[in-house]
């Protein structure tokens, strides 16, 4: 089974592919997370991408792609991915249907977590995340149990994003509206899309997926 989960930054992609991939066993790809490591890498890839990503601005097209198909190709023949956060752009969109097609794969389900703008930039400002384990917490929404420790993996550390400012943040929106959204209806012509409520707390987004997976876990 493959999935894309679509939504606007703070909708909860992150922390939702997580818990799919501990229940089904499948495998997240997120693009975000692969542009991220090649800025601390700096790598070639990393170089290009800094200046968009520091400005809330879309890596180009071209650069994402092979990034993303780099890690594709690696997941032949496991249960199955997740899609987190590409792909953004309708050639994107594009580019991944030839993909699978070339790869005699395919897309099961368009995940879209719908959120109001206004109660994503509170999500994106409190966002930090474990710097051992990457676990994802929020200082409004989701503290660790223990404060200061991560719950995951009991480090100490913890980081920001850089991008994850309230200037940022709007852009990064209305680059989402503006290109990111027509996806939606891309993927409801091919029959794919089902739209859940992610204004609510997290397990209860985590049920509408599972109800929509047709698993109670
Ligand atoms: P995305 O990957 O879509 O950008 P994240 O999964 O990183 O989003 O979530 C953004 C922030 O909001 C994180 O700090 C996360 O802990 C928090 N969060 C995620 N889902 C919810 C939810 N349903 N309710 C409240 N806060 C949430
Ligand atoms: P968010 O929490 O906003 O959903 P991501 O971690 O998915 O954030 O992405 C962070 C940044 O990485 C984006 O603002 C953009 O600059 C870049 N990026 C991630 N995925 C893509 C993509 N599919 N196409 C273009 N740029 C991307
Ligand atoms: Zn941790």
């Amino acid at each position: 089974m493959n999935l894309i989960l679509l939504g606007p930054p703070g909708a909860g992609k992150g922390t939702q592919a997580k818990l799919i991939e501990d229940r089904f066993g499948l495998k997240q790809l997120s693009s975000g997370d692969m542009l991220r490591s090649a800025v601390e890498m700096q790598t070639p890839v990393g170089q290009k991408a800094k200046s968009y990503m520091d400005q809330g601005a879309l890596v180009p097209d071209d650069i994402v792609v092979d990034v993303v198909f780099e890690h594709l190709a690696g997941f032949k023949g496991a249960t199955g991915f997740i899609l987190d956060g590409f792909p953004r752009t309708a050639d994107q969109a594009a580019a991944l249907d030839r993909w699978l097609s070339e790869h005699q794969s395919l897309i099961d389900h368009v995940i879209v977590i719908a959120v109001p703008d206004d109660l994503l930039v509170k999500r994106i400002s409190g966002r930090f995340s474990c710097v051992n384990c990457g676990q994802v917490y929020n200082d409004y929404f989701k503290l660790p149990s223990v404060e200061g420790v991560c719950d995951n993996c009991g480090s100490k550390e913890f980081k920001r994003r850089k991008d994850d400012n309230p200037e940022t943040v709007k852009h990064r929106l209305t680059v989402y509206h503006g290109d990111t959204a027509p996806l939606i209806g891309y993927y409801a012509g091919q029959g794919k899309v089902t739209s859940i409520d992610g204004n609510a707390p997290i397990e209860q987004v985590t049920g509408q997926i599972d109800a929509l997976l047709g698993t109670t876990v």
